[in-house]
């Protein structure tokens, strides 16, 4: 009885208040959500990094200028990763949680046979290199001002899986689990968590846009087949709660994990 009174007690709970968090990709989708979230859990200012100016900037308005802010970086280069990084904590004293989200799919859904080496790199910059970027800068700016902080990366159920198209995907997905892994390993002596998420496929702008010719309905028939889970589609808020898991401290001792979100994946 009192665990469950205590629960709807903490139901109401900002599980981010007074917090300075930097989401990347945060225009669109997993990330857009996430930032909503955040805003609404008392995160003191969410900054959103992305290359779609007019879309973030939308979205961070929508959230209001006192919780949300916009900044452009592309993450595929180091200094704007440094630059956001040192921007937010000049502006707002320190940085308390990177959410690393930007991602890409490959134009193409080639497998092994005809893997296109341009595709290949342009999307192992964003996903794996630039995901590497935006550890590497805000576990800097944890370990200088001993901040405790929380580094939280999307990964992918073909992080952990193979797959019968887009091999480059696959390959990056695996790299970011294996950043999670070494990053978590050494930042665990300055109190810094790093953990990754990993959901399942979702209609988001960028698989819809991946499978243009399917109906968005279609489209999550089709990925809700790989989850033994059934009634229910995976939508970008499930995937936000479990980034906020990771993010507050109802993760306290939580570090090193791939916290799968996927319905049980039954997919290659
Ligand atoms: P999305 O396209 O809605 O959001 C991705 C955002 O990343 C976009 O706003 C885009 O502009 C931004 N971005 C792309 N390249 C960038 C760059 N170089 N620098 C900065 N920002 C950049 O897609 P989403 O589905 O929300 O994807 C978010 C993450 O979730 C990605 O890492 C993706 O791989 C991962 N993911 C998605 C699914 C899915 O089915 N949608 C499943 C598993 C994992």
């Amino acid at each position: 009885m009192a665990e469950s009174a205590n629960s709807i007690h903490n139901s109401g709970q900002k599980k981010l208040a007074g917090k300075v968090a930097i989401i990347t990709g945060g225009a669109s989708g997993i990330g857009e959500e996430t930032a909503r979230l955040f805003a609404h859990h008392g995160a003191r200012m969410v900054v959103i990094a992305d290359i779609q100016d007019d879309l973030g900037i939308q979205v961070a308005a929508s959230i209001g200028s006192h919780r949300c802010s916009y900044v452009r970086c592309d993450v595929t280069d180091e200094d704007q990763v440094k630059n956001l990084v040192d921007s937010t904590v000049n502006a707002h004293g320190q940085l308390d949680i990177m959410f690393s989200n930007a991602g890409i799919l490959s134009p193409s859904d080639q497998t092994i046979l005809d893997l296109d080496f341009s595709a290949y790199d342009r999307l192992l910059a964003v996903n794996a290199r630039g995901m590497a970027a935006c550890v590497k800068h805000a576990a800097r700016s944890m370990v200088e001002r001993r901040v405790r902080g929380s580094i939280v990366c999307t990964a992918s159920v073909s992080a952990s899986h193979g797959g019968l198209r887009r091999t480059d995907y696959v390959m990056s997905k695996h790299a970011v689990k294996g950043l999670m892994h070494a990053a978590s390993a050494q930042l665990g002596a300055h109190g810094v968590r790093v953990n990754c998420v990993s959901p399942s496929g979702l209609t988001t702008p960028l698989t819809r846009a991946a499978h243009a010719a399917m109906e968005t309905k279609e489209l999550q028939k089709q990925y809700a087949q790989s989850s033994r889970l059934k009634g229910v589609f995976l939508t970008p808020k499930h995937v936000a709660d479990a980034v906020l898991f990771l993010a507050c401290g109802d993760s306290e001792f939580v570090t090193g994990h791939d916290l799968v979100v996927d319905g049980c994946f039954d997919g290659v």
